[in-house]
């Protein structure tokens, strides 16, 4: 390609709202070019490496034997009512009516739609299993679209669904589909991990996210560098947690305790001289539900962080979102003197797992100013009980007992055992090898690919641009001319240039300082630039590799073949 002829309108200036290296990197360097909030268009460059991505997503699953097809971005309501999502799925859903009236929604996933493909189709379990895939563009109504490409509102996705006759064969398709896609990333050349994400109602090892490591990331991932445990910090359990600190031990009681609500648990900790997890803390929270909302209180020990996911799924409810002091005690909780001790029946609450059965313990009153100690946690129902706590770096590993450590992750691809969720909502069902009609046992699996794009440059760039690695560069190779105006080096890069492969080599071949060239090179990020300057006279040229920067003289009559072995 000849620089001259392509549309890579370079810039100096990051968007304003751009914080990550790859959000301003793609726009600066003329890769994507944003058209309103969370949305983007992919220019030339961008579409070349967007390509390059998809092709080896398609590759790799391809060759599992899962199938391509291509479903329509615009998807009949009437599915999502089928499935019951229509009502639940949020604002992230976008609802759109045709000029007759007829409801649609954009679909940010495609169960629905795949379950009506196979839907009295596929009616014996000898057609099975199946697995259809597709890369289209999704639309997701997302809250605060940001980081360019990372976090769209309309993006690429590599989504793929998987029907079967018993959950051993699904069992099989998404180890099969973990194999996959670890092919994928490691082809792309990422560091990644794959972990135990949160399922929601699922759970077990229903689903795993596959985590780039980047210090940008949005994901927290709990990680033991002993077994290799990784688990999104929505999932991640740890061992219990324990202390060498001595407990309070007291026979029941009530003390007057005035404190203030706010930070009550320092306070209260401070009061009887005990450790925070000698203490029980309460977080009072609103539910969204369906139809309804509720007040709910959360216990965890004093010195543990409730996890919002692991509540969420405690509860069951589509939100939870912070309710006022009027809302908390209207439900008829004590804000600042709330505790599991004497609480109503009749109240929705949930206790974290590790406080079952212990003891010596200090919690609220449910009276104002008060606080009981000498609590003992033997009188709750097994249904309280849930696993609500945030697992942290300070915590231990569950299956070996090794330190954990936390860090940073950006999820680019995410596998789930669905279960007979959606085909028994929809009505889809096969007959067993019995004659026994069954509703299909589904999979699906996702990677994020317009995200990948972006994924690629977070991990690799310097302050000066992106770094692509060869897998993905758009070009491998920038011939620059370091003056067009001299017909010796501009003939020499010609005459290179037309030996060489074209769709890998770039040609600068622009009426520009070579500085200037020199500045787009390093920002655009192709791995290597040849120059081809004043010392061709002495017959050399200089190679530069992007990722080092260092130079490389090499005299012009063997730089032919060196190219060709770096283009290979
Ligand atoms: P996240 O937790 O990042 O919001 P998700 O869990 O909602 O993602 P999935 O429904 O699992 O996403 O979608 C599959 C993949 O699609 C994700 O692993 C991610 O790589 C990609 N993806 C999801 N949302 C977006 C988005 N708004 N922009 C770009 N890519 C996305
Ligand atoms: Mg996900």
């Amino acid at each position: 390609m000849r620089f001259s002829k392509l549309y890579a309108p370079t810039t100096k200036d990051a968007p304003k709202d751009a914080t990550l290296p790859s959000h301003k990197f793609l726009v600066r360097g003329g890769f994507v070019k944003q058209s309103g909030s969370g949305l983007y268009s992919f220019l030339p460059l961008g579409k070349i490496v967007l390509d390059k991505i998809r092709d080896i997503v398609k590759e790799e699953l391809d060759d599992s034997g899962a199938q391509e097809i291509q479903m329509g971005v615009v998807t009949n309501a009437e599915l999502w009512k089928q499935s019951g999502r229509y009502d639940v799925f949020g604002k992230e859903l976008c609802r759109l009516r045709d000029r007759k009236n007829n409801e649609f929604v954009l679909g940010p996933t495609h169960e629905e739609v795949v379950v009506d493909i196979v839907r009295n189709i596929i009616t014996s379990y000898k057609q099975l299993p199946l697995n259809l895939y597709q890369i289209t563009t999704k639309f997701r109504d997302e809250a605060r679209p940001r980081f360019g490409l990372l976090r769209g509102r309309e993006f690429i996705m590599k989504d793929g669904y998987s029907f079967h006759d018993s959950i051993e064969s699904l069992k099989d398709e998404f180890d099969l589909m973990e194999k996959t896609y670890r092919n994928v990333f490691t082809k792309l050349g990422l560091d990644f991990r794959v972990v135990d994400a949160d399922s929601g109602a699922i759970g077990g090892s229903g689903s795993k996210e596959f985590m780039v490591l980047a210090n940008n990331g949005e994901d927290d991932i709990v990680v033991c560098k002993k077994c290799k445990y990784a688990a999104n910090i929505e999932a991640a359990r740890r061992a219990k947690k324990t202390t060498t600190v001595e407990p309070p031990e007291a026979d029941f009681a009530k003390f007057y305790t005035p404190t203030p609500v706010k930070d009550s648990i320092r306070h209260i900790a401070e009061f009887f001289k005990v450790d925070e997890f000698y203490t029980i803390k309460s977080v009072i929270k609103k539910a969204i539900y369906k139809d309804e909302e509720k007040i709910i209180s959360f216990f965890v020990r004093g010195c543990d962080t409730l996890q919002e996911t692991k509540a969420l799924n405690a509860c069951g409810a589509l939100e939870l979102v912070d309710a006022s002091e009027d809302e908390v005690r209207l439900a008829g909780f004590n804000p600042g003197f709330c505790g599991p001790a004497g609480l109503g029946e009749e109240l929705e609450f949930y206790i974290d797992s590790e406080l079952k059965e212990e003891k010596n313990l200090i919690c609220g009153a449910n009276e104002e100013n008060y606080h009981f100690i000498g609590v003992s946690m033997f009188n709750f129902k097994d249904s309280r009980y849930k696993d609500l706590v945030q697992v942290g770096a300070s915590d231990y590993c569950l299956n070996c007992g090794e330190k954990l450590d936390v860090s940073k992750g950006i999820e680019v691809g995410h596998i789930f055992q669905l279960g007979q969720k959606y085909a028994k909502a929809m009505g889809a069902k096969f007959l067993d090898n019995n004659g026994k009609s069954q509703p299909f046992y589904m999979g699906c699996y996702g990677i994020g690919v317009s995200r990948l794009v972006a994924v690629m440059i977070e991990a690799s760039h310097d302050e000066k641009g992106c770094i692509w690695n060869k897998q993905t560069a758009p070009y491998l190779l920038d011939i620059i001319v370091s003056n067009i105006k001299n017909e010796e080096q501009s003939n020499f890069a010609n005459e290179l240039y037309e030996r060489l492969d074209k769709k890998r080599v770039l040609i600068d071949d622009r009426k520009e300082r070579f500085g200037f060239k020199m500045g787009d090179f390093e920002l655009l990020g192709f791995p290597y630039a040849l120059v081809v300057g004043k010392g061709l006279k002495d017959g050399v040229v200089e190679l530069i590799d992007r990722k080092t920067l260092q130079k490389q003289q090499i005299k012009k009559d063997e730089i032919f073949d060196v190219l060709q072995g770096l283009l290979s």
